[in-house]
């Protein structure tokens, strides 16, 4: 099976696990989220999204809201006098020049977002299909033998991008996380009653190490 067929697979497993469709938009929320969740648990990343933005979702209330309220807020999201300097940093210049940028080089050119920020908003924020490589979408690829197992993390990226029809990019973003929450986790991943296991390198060695001992 080669890599384009893998794929083609993997996606109608997504589909029919976890739908096609999601919801878009809020690219100002999107940013300021993401921002929370860099190396932080999607769990922690949730609780603490929901308390900030019941108290300011707007780039104008968080720019109002002082620093300490703010980074009392984040502090459950670890890092978190770093990640109130780029929300506030963040918040100012979106007021000022009025929106959320909506290139991938305007976006790495904000306080605090990186590459797969930059595409997590423009995926999520905006519904411009790209690709964000996640702690998920970094991992599960590599097990399947999708990449190499000594990709760059840019390198994940465009092997995805070249194996996917991008109508279909949405469905990698949000596919990949949810079955790294679910199946294939970081930490014992249940390879046996895995959809993929019988093309998946990493999961049939594991499965046969187990049958040794
Ligand atoms: Fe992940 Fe195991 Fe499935 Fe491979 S077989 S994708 S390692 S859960």
């Amino acid at each position: 099976m080669n890599d384009r067929a893998k794929m083609a697979a993997i996606l109608k497993e997504f589909r029919r696990r976890y739908g096609n469709e999601r919801e878009y938009g809020r690219p100002f929320e999107t940013l300021i989220r993401t921002i929370i969740s860099q190396r932080n648990t999607d769990v922690s990343t949730d609780k603490v999204s929901k308390r900030l933005f019941s108290v300011a979702r707007t780039p104008e209330q968080l720019v109002r809201l002082p620093l300490k309220r703010l980074q009392s807020i984040l502090k459950p999201a670890g890092t978190w006098r770093q990640k109130a300097k780029y929300i506030h940093s963040v918040s100012v210049i979106i007021l000022e020049r009025g929106n959320v940028p909506r290139t991938r080089h305007e976006l790495m050119a904000l306080p605090g977002v990186g590459p797969k920020t930059a595409d997590i908003v423009l995926m999520y924020g905006f519904g411009i299909p790209s690709i964000a490589v996640d702690t998920h979408v970094n991992r599960i690829p590599r097990r399947l033998g999708l990449v190499s197992e000594k990709a760059k993390i840019h390198e994940v990226k465009e092997a995805l991008e070249r194996i996917t029809p991008k109508k279909d990019w949405h469905v990698v973003n949000h596919g990949f996380v949810s079955f790294g929450q679910m199946v294939c986790r970081a930490v014992n991943p249940r390879c046996s009653t895995c959809p993929f296991l019988e093309f998946c390198p990493f999961g049939r060695k594991r499965i046969r190490r187990s049958r040794k001992t």
